[in-house]
């Protein structure tokens, strides 16, 4: 493949990245090596320094990484900047907090004093996606740098300069040229670096598809790995929500990042009695978006990243219709070069509907009405993907005890999805396994070392 940046609002060419060489691979992988034995000798706190540095950079050179990211993959300038932002968090999160997750953990025991100790496992790879381009690498750097664990990165094949901009940053922060190494490789390199016996895990973000694939590899070769794939997320709107609320949160639920979320509502599940009410809300709200320039702060509706993904959700959408859901708003052409998709709605989905069981990555929304609660669960549960849940209702422990049915890693009641370093984020199902974020998410890739003192 190759590694290149068009602008998805003008389809200009920006650059083409030349992939490296077997040599260069097997050179990274030595140099990360190495640098997860230096490290095992050094102080965590060394790096905790380094790391607030780096969230220090990224917030004085925001406007210049947003930049980046939205000629790249047209991302609205101010989500760009927030992604920014949201990095930064992270970045001084594990700093704050790894000295606190890496203190030994008592046992009790009847053989004597036992304990175990989080240690470095060694060199990890990443895969990434072009949605979010500096927070996907961020959520494996931050933690994984200050256990000490070294990584090697393939980023997407759309978001070269994204990938170079973040290592450049941290290089520039104090970070060692070995503890992040991006490589422009194929796929048959990714799967030569994961068999390497100094590669100890594989942390991917994506598709389904690359996610199955990647993790086939990583077994074969008996490596640790983490998968954050797609989504389904049903945004369930029981009888006694509050329509503010809900019309506060669903459309931006849908809509951020032009669609573009793994963890976006995009199943719509409404009591019948709130079904018609909830469809104007929606409509008013799509209908008022703004497509342009995704550098002017005057635009609400960025372009998809590319031509492929609006071409794959069109492709969706027409498939949706001939199997006979209805459109309810949209799916007409934006008179703009750029790659955009009008904000659509459809309804009458039924199970045998090609999209049923499909992830839509962009800004379409499908509404089911129901009739109970049970169905509604039902209903949100009958998906292969399991991300991410809302829930809209007045009655909080009645939400709760909701959740606690929803086929899901997270569910947020009355609000929409939200990422944040101090919440675990990952999914079950087809949604893939394993949570990046929070404690879980640091000990992802740590060898818990048991030590019995008799
Ligand atoms: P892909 O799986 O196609 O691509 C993601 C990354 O994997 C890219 O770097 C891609 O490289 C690489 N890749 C794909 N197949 C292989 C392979 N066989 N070997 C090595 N690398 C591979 O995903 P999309 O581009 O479609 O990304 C969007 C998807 O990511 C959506 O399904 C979305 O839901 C999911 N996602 C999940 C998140 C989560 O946290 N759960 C968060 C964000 C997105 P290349 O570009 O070169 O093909």
């Amino acid at each position: 493949m190759a590694y290149q940046t068009t602008n998805p609002y003008n389809n200009q060419v920006i650059k083409t990245y030349q992939n490296i060489s077997d040599a260069d691979l097997a050179q990274a992988l030595t140099a990360t090596h190495q640098q997860y034995q230096d490290w095992r000798s050094q102080p965590v706190s060394d790096r905790a320094v380094i790391l607030h540095r780096i969230a220090k950079l990224m917030r004085t050179e925001k406007t210049s990484l947003a930049k980046v990211v939205t000629q790249e993959m047209g991302k609205l300038i101010g989500e760009s900047e927030d992604e920014v932002e949201l990095c930064a968090n992270i970045a001084d999160y594990f700093a704050d907090h790894a000295a606190d997750f890496l203190k030994p953990t008592p046992l009790k025991t009847g053989i004597g004093e036992a304990y175990y100790q989080k240690q470095a496992l060694g060199v990890l790879f990443m895969v990434e996606p072009w949605n979010f381009p500096y927070y996907q690498i961020m959520r494996v750097f931050a933690p994984n740098f200050m256990i000490g664990n070294p990584l090697l990165l393939k980023h997407a094949s759309n978001t070269p300069g994204s990938a170079a901009a973040f290592v450049e940053v941290i290089r520039r922060a104090g970070a060692p040229v070995a503890s992040l190494i991006n490589l422009f490789v194929d796929y048959d390199q990714v799967a030569k670096a994961i068999a390497d016996p100094r590669v100890v895990g594989v942390a991917l973000t994506g598709s389904e598809r690359g996610g199955a694939s990647v993790a086939q590899t990583a077994g074969a070769n008996l490596k640790k790995s983490t998968m954050e794939l797609g989504g389904n997320d049903p945004f369930i709107i029981l009888d006694d929500a509050d329509m503010t609320k809900v019309a506060a949160w669903a459309p931006a639920a849908r809509l951020a990042n032009a669609g573009q979320i793994c963890a976006a509502s995009k199943r719509f599940i409404v009591m019948a009695d709130k079904y018609e009410d909830f469809l104007k809300l929606l409509k008013t709200a799509f209908a008022a978006v703004k497509p342009g320039d995704p550098m002017d702060r005057a635009t609400t509706l960025a372009p998809l990243s590319s031509a492929r993904s609006k071409a794959t959700l069109q492709k969706q959408v027409d498939a949706a219709i001939a199997g006979g859901a209805k459109v309810y708003y949209g799916n007409e052409k934006i008179d703009l070069s750029g790659q955009f998709f009008q904000p659509t709605i459809l309804t009458d989905i039924d199970q045998n509907n090609p999209v049923y069981n499909q992830e839509l990555f962009g800004p379409v929304a499908s509404v089911y009405k129901v009739h109970s609660e049970a169905e509604a669960i039902q209903l949100a549960n009958d998906s292969s993907y399991g991300l991410g849940s809302a829930i809209f209702s007045e009655d909080t422990k009645h939400a709760q005890a909701v959740a606690s049915q929803i086929e899901a890693g997270m569910t947020f009641i009355n609000r929409a999805w939200a990422t944040l370093p101090e919440l675990p984020f990952g999914g079950v199902k087809n949604s893939g396994y394993g949570r990046e974020m929070y404690e879980l998410g640091f000990d992802a890739f740590v060898n818990e070392h048991l030590v019995v003192n008799a």
